[in-house]
């Protein structure tokens, strides 16, 4: 899967949103996340964030991260 990181915080450009194939993102105050278990790891998100927030959970350092984008994908609504 695929995960939104700290630089998204108060970007919220919606590009990866935009072609996101299966419409995995969900939108909080003040960032995105992924719901990491309807991501199908296409990875054609990653390069349209213009933060380069948006990183693959295999790189390291990122479980932190993976466990927000699980917790709060279930929070928040849809986008
Ligand atoms: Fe959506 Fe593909 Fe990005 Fe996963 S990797 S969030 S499926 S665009």
């Amino acid at each position: 899967t695929y995960v939104v990181t700290e630089d998204c915080i108060k970007c919220k450009y919606t590009d990866c949103v935009e072609v996101c194939p299966v419409d995995c993102f969900y939108e909080g105050e003040n960032m995105l996340v992924i719901n990491p278990s309807e991501c199908i790891d296409c990875g054609v998100c990653e390069p349209e964030c213009p933060a380069e927030a948006i990183l693959p959970d295999t790189e390291d350092g990122l479980e932190k991260w993976l466990e927000l984008n699980t917790t709060y994908s279930a929070q928040w609504p849809n986008i």
